[in-house]
C-alpha cells in the first residue's frame, strides 16, 4: 500500500481550506477510503480542527486533529510565542507520520498560507517537503486568484509545484473574472489539476454538499489525483 499524504494550504488565511478539506475527508469515507485528516497547529479559536473532528465522525479525539493549538489570533509561531512554548519541524513530522504510515492517504491542513511561520523556524512549504506531500493551493475564485497562485505555486521547488493540485472556491458574490480565472491558469498549470467547486449553500452542511453532482465529481478527480 502506497502511504500518500496531501498538503491542503492556501494562497491566504480565510479561502476555504478548511471547508474544502472537511468536503473531501467526507467523499473519501463515504468512499471507504482510510483516511485521517489534521490540523497539527491552529491559533486564534479551534473552529477548523472541530470543523475536521466532527467531519471525520469524531473517530479522532480533538487533540490528536490538533495537538497544538495556542489562543492568539495572530500566526502560530506569534501566538506560541506568547504562551511561552513553541513547536518544532520534527515534533510535526512525527505526529504525522504516526497516522500516514498505515493509511492510504492523510490529509494536512497548513494554517494560513504557503509561508506563514507555522512554528519554530518552518512554514507550511517545509512540512511539504519534509512528508513529501503533495500540495493542494486552494484559492477564492475571484479577481487577483491568479497572481496569488502563482505566487504560492512559484515559491515552491518546481518538482513539488508539478504535483501541486490547484482547487478554486466560488466566492460568495462572483466577480467577472470568475468565469475564466480556471482557464487563465491552465496556461501555467496543467487542465486536469485544476478543479473548481460550485458555490456551496451552506458551506459546513457537508452531506447535502456532496450530494451536488458536480461537487462530488470535482472531489472524486481530487481524490483520484491524490491516491495516485
Ligand atoms: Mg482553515
Amino acid at each position: 500500500m502506497k502511504h500518500r499524504i496531501a498538503f491542503i494550504t492556501g494562497t491566504d488565511t480565510g479561502v476555504g481550506k478548511t471547508v474544502f478539506a472537511c468536503l473531501l475527508v467526507r467523499h473519501l469515507l463515504r468512499s471507504r477510503i482510510r483516511v485521517v485528516a489534521l490540523k497539527p497547529i491552529s491559533s486564534g479559536g479551534r473552529a477548523d480542527a472541530i470543523a475536521l473532528h466532527l467531519a471525520q465522525n469524531e473517530t479522532l479525539p480533538l487533540d490528536a486533529v490538533n495537538p497544538w493549538h495556542f489562543c492568539a489570533p495572530i500566526s502560530p509561531t506569534a501566538a506560541a510565542r506568547l504562551e511561552k512554548r513553541f513547536v518544532t519541524l520534527e515534533q510535526v513530522v512525527r505526529h504525522v507520520r504516526r497516522f500516514s504510515r498505515s493509511l492510504p492517504l492523510t490529509l494536512i491542513e497548513g494554517a494560513g498560507g504557503l509561508l506563514s511561520p507555522l512554528g519554530r523556524n518552518f512554514d507550511s512549504r517545509d512540512l511539504i517537503r519534509r512528508l513529501r506531500a503533495t500540495p493542494v493551493v486552494v484559492g477564492l475564485n475571484q479577481l487577483g486568484v491568479i497572481n496569488q497562485m502563482r505566487l504560492t505555486l512559484e515559491a515552491l521547488p518546481p518538482s513539488v509545484a508539478d504535483r501541486a493540485q490547484v482547487v478554486l472556491m466560488s466566492p460568495r458574490i462572483p466577480d467577472a473574472s470568475t468565469a475564466s480565472n480556471a482557464q487563465w491558469l491552465s496556461r501555467l498549470v496543467r487542465r486536469n489539476r485544476i478543479h473548481v467547486l460550485p458555490r456551496l449553500p451552506a458551506a459546513l452542511r457537508l452531506d447535502p454538499a456532496l450530494r451536488d453532482l458536480r461537487v462530488a465529481r470535482t472531489l472524486g478527480a481530487i481524490a483520484r489525483a491524490l491516491l495516485e
